[in-house]
């Protein structure tokens, strides 16, 4: 594994994490904003916010788990068509893997030496690589991936959650929705950074979509509460 192949990992689970976090912050904090649009009762807003987190954490965890368990399934079928062709046809693969190489730009002859010797080295490996793009001692673990998203969802989530346990109630609302906003810049921020976008545009829609969710569900809160109350 490469140096790169490293740090494109760490980059890739870092933008997973911080689109979790993201996801947190906005659906709990839009829940219990919109709880509190249709009442004051802290324990019915608290209970509402906590069956949100451990909801959205779960749904998060599960489709995470499910994604990353059918890839892996697909690497692994190709894995294993590939291992049988190596057994089945080792001239052919020899050839297909030279043919890869030249491909790439080296000349017949370096080719040849190339794909001879990874071949000698570790044939899978080296067809997995140039092939198939996978290294088939690193597939994607599901249950990490399923516990990574469930973590970042709940860290997001938390904040909305404290803000909203802490505070008066006039100051709920208000307290609640400035901390989602600095959470989200923050993330919006990050998250431009990971992938070297804009970094004012991306924090400046990542509040606007952040501010239509929670006023969206306080105006649907209001509206509920008022007629059911
Ligand atoms: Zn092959």
């Amino acid at each position: 594994m490469t140096h790169d192949e490293v740090t494109g990992d760490r980059m890739n689970w870092l933008r997973a994490g911080v689109l979790g976090a993201n996801d947190g912050i906005v659906s709990t904090a839009s829940l219990v904003v919109g709880v509190a649009g249709a009442t004051t009762d802290r324990a019915q807003i608290l209970v509402a916010g906590l069956a949100g987190l451990f909801a959205g954490a779960m749904s998060m965890a599960s489709g995470e788990y499910v994604s990353v368990s059918s890839q892996r399934d697909a690497e692994r079928a190709l894995l294993a068509k590939e291992r049988q062709e190596l057994r089945d046809m080792p001239e052919e693969e020899l050839e297909e893997l030279k043919e890869i190489y030249e491909g790439k730009g080296l000349d017949s002859g370096t080719a040849e030496e190339v794909a001879r010797q990874l071949t000698e080295h570790d044939a899978l490996a080296a067809h997995a690589d140039a092939e198939l793009h996978i290294d088939p001692d690193e597939l994607t673990n599901p249950w990490g991936a399923a516990v990574a998203s469930f973590i970042a969802f709940t860290v997001g989530a938390l904040l909305p959650l404290a803000a909203i346990a802490f505070t008066t109630t006039s100051l709920r609302v208000p307290v609640t929705v400035t901390a989602a906003i600095l959470a989200l810049a923050l993330t919006g921020f990050v998250s431009a950074r990971l992938s070297g976008a804009r970094k004012r545009r991306a924090v400046v829609r990542n509040i606007a979509g952040g501010l239509i969710a929670m006023g969206v569900t306080y105006a649907i809160g209001s509206l509920v509460g008022q007629s059911i109350g």
